[in-house]
């Protein structure tokens, strides 16, 4: 969060896009391919959509290009020397470390989902690129260790999170380099942020048909289109849980200044309440080009090709609290926040686990919370008071996954 380049002319943005096929990615690329002037794509990473790579590698011509397994590579080599493209296939996780710090790269896009977006998203905050953070599972993961990394090396960190982005447009002085110290919004006259929640496909659902919903159901997310696992979180509300401490890392905030509001239609993003009664909201289409433009060009504006907000067409902002009854995952999240140390990269282990073996079928939707539930009263008693490494974190997430993964067997 650095002052200097807010009168800066645009500098070109040589990119590093962490997992290009996913939602994020392939949105990301929408945008890069507009400003061909700006933005320069140098490495793409995906897991295993080797075709769609292709497609892109052919498009935007990187150096450099990850993938998740050696078979993965070999194929992709096969297709790209097919179309005589000459870039360089990679793959495993030290590849995407690769990735994220080649020195040609000045912005990395962190949008691979979970926690195997964590290490090349921590090395590339060390090596001081640009960071648009879509990847909320690295923060919540190793918060202090992350935020510590990003204050080290100077890096800019842009929250690309719809809410986060918002709430950092909202804030007052977002530019000033130590604006994100803990408690240092307070000083400047910050009441509190207002999360907003669309609360997902699940809100009005009768209780006793929510242990039946299957993955698709889940997934048919009313406002956004996204990737499977962020769908399932936001019909849990995990998602809205992981945001929560998402904002305590990035803003320096409180957990009690961290309201988290229902608002169906979503066109509200976020809202940051003030001291003297003002709040400010930032309000806009549900479309993530919203805000990987913002964090993309920053500190200028560019048309980011999304639709006007239209307000004759709005029926009416409507505003509900949270039950915790009906989503047990943000009590779990506040918890988690509260006990500090590793337990929130425990809460987001087990939560992997637990939405991926839905997602398999091997899990109804109402136990995701239980089973989390359960792997955190059982992590408690390891020791995971404090997050003093990165060692630490990544040997807390293996943990809390087997504790996990025991309990899941009990189903
Ligand atoms: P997605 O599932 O559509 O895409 C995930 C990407 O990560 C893919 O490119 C995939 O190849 C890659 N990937 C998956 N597992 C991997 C692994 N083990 N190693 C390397 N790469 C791997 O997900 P998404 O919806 O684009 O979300 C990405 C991240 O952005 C998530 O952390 C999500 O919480 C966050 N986010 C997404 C949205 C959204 O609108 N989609 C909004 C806010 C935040
Ligand atoms: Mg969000």
């Amino acid at each position: 969060m650095n002052s200097d380049s807010q009168t800066a002319p645009h500098v070109m943005r040589n990119i590093c896009v962490l997992g290009s096929t996913g939602s994020i990615g392939v949105n990301t690329l929408n945008v890069v391919r507009q400003y061909p002037d700006l933005f320069s794509i140098k490495a793409l990473t995906a897991h295993s959509q080797v075709n769609l790579l292709v497609e892109q590698c052919a498009e935007f011509h990187p150096e450099l290009v990850v993938v998740g397994s050696a078979a993965a590579a070999q194929e992709l080599e096969k297709l790209l020397i097919n179309k005589q493209l000459k870039t360089q296939v990679l793959y495993g996780p030290s590849a995407l470390v690769t990735a994220a710090t080649l020195e040609s790269v000045n912005t990395v896009m962190a949008a691979i989902v979970g926690a195997a977006g964590l290490l090349p998203t921590i090395e590339a905050a060390n090596t001081g690129k640009r960071i648009l953070l879509a990847n909320k599972e690295a923060l919540v993961m190793s918060g202090d260790i992350f935020m510590k990394a990003i204050a080290k090396s100077g890096a800019e960190l842009l929250p690309i999170d719809s809410e986060h982005n918002a709430i950092y447009q909202c804030l007052p002085d977002a530019n000033t380099s130590n604006a994100g110290a803990r408690g240092a919004y307070t000083q400047l006259g910050v009441k509190e942020v207002l999360l907003t929640a669309s609360g997902g496909p699940f809100r009005t659902t009768a209780l006793s048909e929510l242990a039946l919903v299957t993955p698709d159901q889940a997934c048919a997310h009313p406002n956004w289109v996204m990737g499977r696992k962020i769908s399932v979180d936001s019909a849990t509300m995990m998602n809205k849980g992981l945001e929560l401490i998402e904002a305590y890392y990035l803003f320096g905030l409180a957990a009690k200044h961290i309201q988290v509001l229902i608002h169906p239609q979503s066109v509200i993003h976020s809202m940051v309440r003030y001291v003297d009664g003002s709040v400010i909201a930032q309000l806009g289409q549900p479309d993530m080009k919203t805000p990987i433009a913002y964090g993309l060009a920053w500190p200028h504006r560019i048309d980011a090709g999304v639709k006007e907000l239209d307000f004759m067409s709005l029926k009416g902002l409507s505003f509900e609290e949270v039950d915790e009854g009906r989503f047990p995952c943000i009590g779990l999240a506040y918890d988690a926040l509260a006990a500090g140390g590793l337990m929130p990269t425990a809460l987001n282990a087990a939560n992997e686990v637990a939405v991926q073996a839905f997602l398999d079928g091997q899990l109804k939707f109402t136990d995701i919370a239980f089973l989390v539930e359960k792997s955190l009263d059982r992590a408690q008693l390891a020791n995971l008071e404090k997050a003093d490494s990165l060692e630490m974190v990544l040997q807390a997430d293996i943990e809390s996954r087997q504790i996990a993964q025991r309990i899941l067997k009990d189903f």
